[in-house]
């Protein structure tokens, strides 16, 4: 569990080369500075942590590209203090991100092997983000209503219970569609609860599941 100057150093070559493609927010920028991603993978992709790919991180799932997390992040527009959800916890390191950036962290995982590797493995490295299992279909409605939104796999459409839990003023950002690519979707709340829809391009995520939980 070292994080090393050889780690800090492969880190800034990361961060500089997801700003060369055009990620601005400087604080997003110095939360993955921050984080030792390569804590989030298993031994054998040591080498790759600072890659700016996607890796497997077993139950046939995958931590999304740097650059996907920092686009998903940026899109946000997280300030101290926001109550933010997310959907599909996976290895975690998207709730780091948010929280490095003084978010408060709900996030939802629907596979109870990665929930409960993940909750530990949160803990044990001081992170505070409130990791749960289930649905995320269905939100976290005793938490509700959240400031901001994140949907980390590829949604076919937007469960109404999510769009609910959403403040008015509030963001949500979702890869939305079926198939091997999606569409980037900030969805913004206003006033009157009216959703204003904007396209940011295409992204690949592993797919949304429905319906329960499962082990
Ligand atoms: N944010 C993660 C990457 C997410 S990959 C990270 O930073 O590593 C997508 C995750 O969504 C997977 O872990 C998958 O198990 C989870 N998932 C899929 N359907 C879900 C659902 N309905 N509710 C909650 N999580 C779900």
């Amino acid at each position: 569990m070292v994080d090393t100057y050889k780690h800090k150093g492969m880190r800034q070559k990361l961060v500089n080369s997801i700003r060369e493609k055009g990620i601005k927010d400087e604080r997003v920028l110095s939360a993955i500075n921050n984080i030792p991603r390569h804590l989030f993978l298993d031994s054998s992709f040591l080498e790759f942590a600072y890659d700016d790919k996607p890796f497997p991180i077993g139950s046939g799932q995958t931590i999304s590209q740097p650059y996907t997390v920092a686009f998903q992040s940026e899109l946000l527009e997280i300030e101290k203090g926001l109550k933010v959800l997310e959907i599909g916890t996976g290895s975690g390191y998207q709730a780091c991100v948010l929280e490095e950036m003084g978010a408060k962290v709900f996030s939802v995982e629907r596979q109870k092997k990665l929930f409960i590797k993940t909750k530990a493995f949160l803990k044990k490295i001081g992170y505070q983000s409130k990791i749960f299992y289930g649905d995320g279909n269905k939100g976290l409605p005793t938490f509700a209503p959240f400031d901001r939104i994140l949907i980390t796999a590829a949604a076919p459409q937007i469960a109404d219970d999510l769009l609910d839990q959403l403040k008015v003023g509030g963001i949500m950002v979702v890869p939305f569609g079926d198939g091997n690519v999606q569409s980037m979707i900030k969805i913004t709340k206003g006033k009157n609860g009216e959703l204003k829809k904007e396209d940011f391009g295409h992204f690949s995520f592993v797919p949304l599941l429905k319906n329960k939980a499962n082990d």
